[in-house]
């Protein structure tokens, strides 16, 4: 069914999607196929019940951030077109070197991590945020005053100028030595 939906998608459209993310024409192919296959009732846009059935997401603890992320953070906004579907999934990307690349740069990718963190939207991870992003992640196996303790001390060891936050120019100097292009490379897209 993949097969047939893909024709729809137009040369031009193509094109332009391959020169604002980098995708390959053959990778846009079969994402759209996968999009098309998400798109229950054929609308030509997403929603997020049809991102969680995506596995990687649904298995994924900070998968309701990711698709979050999809809809810009807007609450208003609850279908996404292949179009957008497109420049989020450029982030997962694995870099390439020599290539200057907006979507898929170590520092988009790093911007986009921030921003999981950034539950409430004021460019700043707070203790509380850490904290809650921790729990999503671990879930039950550590104690609640383990879990702290690592928030808190994430905090001490990223903070630079004292006021008790993670800005991003702190969290990207925290992940200086973090492989972030190859964590932030997911297997969807293969
Ligand atoms: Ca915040
Ligand atoms: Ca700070």
């Amino acid at each position: 069914m993949g097969n047939r939906s893909s024709l729809l998608l137009r040369e031009e459209e193509i094109a332009q999607i391959q020169q604002e993310t980098g995708f390959t024409p053959n990778q846009i192919e079969r994402l759209y196929s996968r999009f098309t296959a998400l798109d229950r009732g054929d609308c030509g846009t997403l929603s997020r019940d049809d991102f969680l059935r995506i596995p990687e997401l649904a298995i994924n603890p900070l998968g309701e951030r990711i698709v979050n992320s999809f809809f810009q953070g807007d609450i208003y906004n609850d279908r996404v077109n292949f179009c957008q579907f497109m420049n989020v999934l450029a982030h997962f990307r694995p870099v390439k070197k020599n290539k200057d690349d907006r979507l898929n740069s170590r520092e988009a990718k790093l911007k986009f991590a921030f921003k999981m963190y950034d539950l409430d939207n004021d460019d700043l991870i707070s203790r509380d945020e850490l904290l809650a992003i921790l729990h999503m992640m671990v879930g039950a196996n550590i104690s609640e005053e383990q879990l702290t303790s690592i928030a808190e001390r994430t905090i001490i060891e990223a903070d630079e100028d004292g006021d008790q936050m993670i800005s991003f120019e702190e969290f990207c100097k925290a992940l200086q030595r973090t492989d972030v292009e190859q964590k932030m490379s997911i297997r969807f897209l293969n």
